[in-house]
Formats: C-alpha cells, sequence, structure tokens
C-alpha cells in the first residue's frame, strides 16, 4: 500500500498503526487530543482508571513491540507472575498460574511506552486532526475527510485524505456506523447488555507491606451467590512510582462513590491485601469514579455488504465490563487480526471478511466471558443467550472448583487471559473432574469463602 490511515491514537490506533508500517509506504494516525509537544495526548477520562493487561495482551504486545517489557520494568512498572499474580474467588485466594505474565503499571504510562516506540517508526506520522466522514469511490473506501484546527481558535478547515486502507479505532463512541449508513450501506447489529457498573481508583503510597504481591484481584462468585456485598469486588495493582493503584466496582445503587473515607471502608471489606493497603499506605490522590453502563459490541463481520479498503480495532469493535480487564487485550488481538488479514488476503481494498472473522472469535470469546459472569448479576435482566441456564450451572461448578483444584484452575486461568477459548470451561473432562473435586471436599467439608 502507499498509505493507510488510522483514525484515533489511542491503544488501538498504535497498535494498528505498528502492523501497518510493514505494509504500507506511509502510516498517518489522525488523532484530534494531540498535544503541543507533538505527542498524542487523548484525555480519555477511563484511561485514569485501573487497568491490568491480561496475559494475552502482554504477549502480543511484546511480539509488536520486541523489549517493550523490560523497557516499562526499567522505568518503573512491575512484572507479576506466579504467586505474585493473585486471583480471589469469594474471598478465597485461587492457586496461582505459574506461567501467567502480568504488568503492573498505570494505562497513560503503558501507553506513553506504546506511542513513543509506535512514532519513532520512519514511516508513521500523526497528524493533530478530527474525522469526519469517510471517502468512498464506489464499493471502497478510498480515504478519510478530516477537520484540522483552525488554531486560535478559528473555524476548523476540512481536507481530503486518499489513503488504501483505513482503521478506525475511534474507541466506543466511533461515528463509524453512521457514517456508512449515510452512505448507503447500513449499520452493524449492536449486541448490548446493560448492567449500570460503577468504578473508583485510587492511588496508594507503596512501601514495604505486600512485598510478594504485584495484581491481586476480587470478585464474587458461585459461594456467594455473586453477591458484591457478600464479597466485595475490588483490585490493586503495584504501578510505578513506587505507588499501589486500587480500584473498587460496585453494580447498580452499590456503585463506589468520590469519599476518601467510604473507599477506605469498602477496602477494609475486601480481601487481605486490598485491607493491608488500606490499612498501612497513605492515600495519595482523589477517589476518580467512572460510570459504566452497558456492554456492546459492533457486529461488523454480520453486515450483508462491508465496503473494501476499511477495518475497525479496538472498543470501536466491542467495549465490555471493564472488570474483566479484556479491552487492552482485545486491541493487542485486532492488531494481529489485521496483520494475519493482511499477509493473506488479495488485496487490502477488498472487504476485510477475513479479518473481521478471525477478529470475531477474539470478541466472542472475551463477550461470552462477560457476560456470563453479569448475567448472573440479580439486577441485570438479560437478554439471555440461548442454553443459557445450562451454560451457567457448568460455569459456577467450574469456578467453584477452580478456587480449590490447580488443574481446573490453570484452564479457567487461560480462558480469562484469553489464551483458551471458554468452550474449553465446557469438556466433558474438565467437567468430570470439577464435579469430583467439588464432591470430594464436600466430603472434607466446605471450604468458607470468607476465609483468606
Ligand atoms: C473504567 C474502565 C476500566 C478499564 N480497565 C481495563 C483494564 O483493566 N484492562 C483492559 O485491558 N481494558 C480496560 N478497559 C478497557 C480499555 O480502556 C479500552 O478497551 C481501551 O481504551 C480501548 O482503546 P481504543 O484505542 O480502542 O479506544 P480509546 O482508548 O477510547 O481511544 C479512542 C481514540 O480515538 C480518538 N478519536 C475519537 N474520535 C475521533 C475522531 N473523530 N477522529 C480521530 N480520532 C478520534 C480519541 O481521541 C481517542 O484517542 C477499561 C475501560 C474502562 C471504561
Amino acid at each position: 500500500m502507499r498509505s493507510a490511515v488510522v483514525l484515533g491514537g489511542s491503544f488501538a490506533g498504535l497498535l494498528a498503526a505498528r502492523v501497518l508500517s510493514d505494509h504500507a509506504d506511509e502510516v498517518i494516525i489522525i488523532e484530534p487530543g494531540q498535544g503541543p509537544a507533538g505527542h498524542v495526548s487523548p484525555a480519555q477520562p477511563h484511561h485514569q482508571q485501573l487497568h491490568a493487561l491480561l496475559a494475552t495482551g502482554h504477549t502480543e504486545l511484546e511480539h509488536w513491540l520486541p523489549g517493550i517489557t523490560d523497557e516499562l520494568v526499567a522505568h518503573g512498572a512491575h512484572l507479576g507472575t506466579a504467586t505474585s499474580v493473585q486471583f480471589y474467588s469469594d474471598g478465597v485466594l485461587k492457586p496461582s498460574s505459574t506461567d501467567i505474565n502480568m504488568l503492573g503499571a498505570t494505562r497513560p504510562f503503558i501507553e506513553s511506552h506504546v506511542r513513543d516506540r509506535v512514532l519513532s517508526i520512519d514511516n508513521i506520522r500523526v497528524l493533530s486532526a478530527q474525522a469526519r466522514d469517510l471517502l468512498l469511490d464506489g464499493s471502497q473506501v478510498s480515504g478519510v475527510r478530516i477537520a484540522r484546527s483552525g488554531g486560535a481558535g478559528g473555524p476548523a478547515c476540512e481536507e481530503e485524505m486518499r489513503a488504501d486502507l483505513v482503521v478506525d479505532a475511534m474507541g466506543r463512541s466511533s461515528r463509524l456506523s453512521t457514517w456508512l449508513e449515510a452512505h448507503g450501506w447500513g449499520k452493524p447489529p449492536v449486541d448490548r447488555l446493560r448492567i449500570d457498573l460503577g468504578y473508583a481508583t485510587a492511588f496508594f503510597r507503596r512501601g514495604e507491606e505486600l512485598p510478594d504481591t504485584v495484581i491481586a484481584h476480587s470478585s464474587p462468585g458461585p459461594a456467594s451467590g455473586y453477591q458484591q456485598r457478600l464479597s466485595e469486588p475490588g483490585a490493586l495493582t503495584a504501578v510505578e512510582g513506587d505507588r499501589w493503584s486500587v480500584v473498587l466496582a460496585g453494580y447498580g445503587d452499590y456503585r463506589p462513590g468520590q469519599d476518601p473515607q467510604e473507599f477506605l471502608r469498602r477496602m477494609r471489606r475486601c480481601v487481605a491485601p486490598l485491607r493491608e493497603v488500606a490499612d498501612s499506605c497513605e492515600m495519595m490522590s482523589e477517589v476518580a469514579p467512572f460510570s459504566f453502563r452497558e456492554s456492546q459490541r459492533r457486529n461488523f463481520g454480520q453486515m450483508k455488504r462491508f465496503p473494501g479498503g476499511l477495518v475497525v480495532a479496538g472498543d470501536a469493535v466491542a467495549s465490555v465490563n471493564p472488570i474483566y480487564g479484556q479491552g487492552l487485550t482485545l486491541a493487542t488481538l485486532a492488531a494481529s487480526s489485521l496483520s494475519a488479514h493482511l499477509r493473506s488476503a488479495k488485496s487490502p481494498r477488498d472487504p476485510a471478511l477475513g479479518y473481521f472473522r478471525r477478529l470475531g472469535s477474539a470478541v466472542d470469546a472475551a463477550w461470552q466471558i462477560s457476560t456470563a459472569a453479569d448475567l448472573a448479576q440479580p439486577h441485570v435482566t438479560g437478554p439471555y443467550p440461548r442454553g443459557y441456564w445450562m451454560t451457567r450451572r457448568a460455569g459456577d461448578m467450574v469456578t467453584a472448583a477452580s478456587v480449590i483444584d490447580p488443574v481446573v484452575n490453570h484452564t479457567f486461568t487461560n480462558v480469562l487471559h484469553m489464551r483458551a477459548h471458554p468452550r474449553a470451561l465446557a469438556r466433558p473432562g474438565l467437567l468430570l473432574r470439577s464435579a469430583a473435586v467439588l464432591a470430594s471436599s464436600r466430603t472434607k467439608g466446605p471450604r468458607r469463602w470468607a476465609d483468606s
């Protein structure tokens, strides 16, 4: 390709640009949030919330930007592995997985290093502008209409930019569907699941406490009937600058507020690592709240017709319950799907059906994981997918067994970290083993979910 244009210069856009730099003479990132120093600086409110990168996201990121882990760690990030990555279900610490790597760092920190690496590639440049519409030439996208700031409050001036391939990475509020409809292509079908999630993140000074913890994550499970008041959902990660980033979450009217004292009270009802930080560490930021009303995915692969020369990545495709930490990983998988598509397709100007098929299976997996758990919440009222109650029973059994048995937990963890498809949880061998584990634990006496 002579030129490729990426709309949006955040995580998904930067990784797409990295991939495209192997296939196009010139890659241009269009990003309105560009700062004065020539750096893209999109100040999205959700970037301030705790962000964990799942094991698959970490592997993919390292693949596209080799050495990034060492670079991040050298600048203060933490690499969590084995027992320093602690997952709790219903208050009980699960067996650790020796082959899981997770980065402890804030989202702006990871993104600024990714951005520096990507923008140091010779054929990538960034333009401070806003995408306004697609340009179409028959059945093919031939570029994009952009508006550059007029400067000093002057009117924005619009211009056309030609490209062989356009990538929409404009995030959840992308207007691509509206543009496609206006050009006569129709809109993609959208799935939504209303969850009314509240999030709140605060930072604490990190000292000598919890030397063996990089990430601790706690969620309610089957033993508490998924009740957040019985098993407080929350997480912490050790991040750059000798800090802990702590997030609390809650659905419906149980969402955490901005009051620091209430935040500390709730941390003290959480699992041991969060209690420890609440008791020993100084809170060094305000509590930043965030509301997440619904998960959504746009099914571009299901459209009857789709123009050539166009792909979509990141939250512009799917934005799911952040508790499961899948968004950044989906963005890395979009980058790898794009690479596979460009290496295999006849021409990037053809409709990217192969790309949407590849990415669709990852999005489908993420959607299944997050919505299956959300639908277990009493205030979430569907829509329930076909076979939900059977899947739910099996899922509850495997989740309960994963707290006790390392073998079951290994598969469970692989699914959670998007290294295996959720269908791995329905394999007869795993179901039988889970049933046996639970039966034997009943004869030895039940484990109390509040024990740890
Ligand atoms: C509260 C919360 C917590 C989360 N925690 C995690 C977590 O722990 N782990 C995880 O993996 N994920 C997490 N996520 C999800 C993650 O934040 C998203 O998946 C990720 O931001 C997606 O990146 P993106 O580049 O697709 O979109 P965004 O980060 O939303 O970026 C979109 C970009 O497009 C630009 N843009 C918008 N309109 C235009 C336009 N017209 N022209 C050009 N550019 C435009 C914007 O300025 C922005 O820079 C969380 C999300 C939330 C809400």
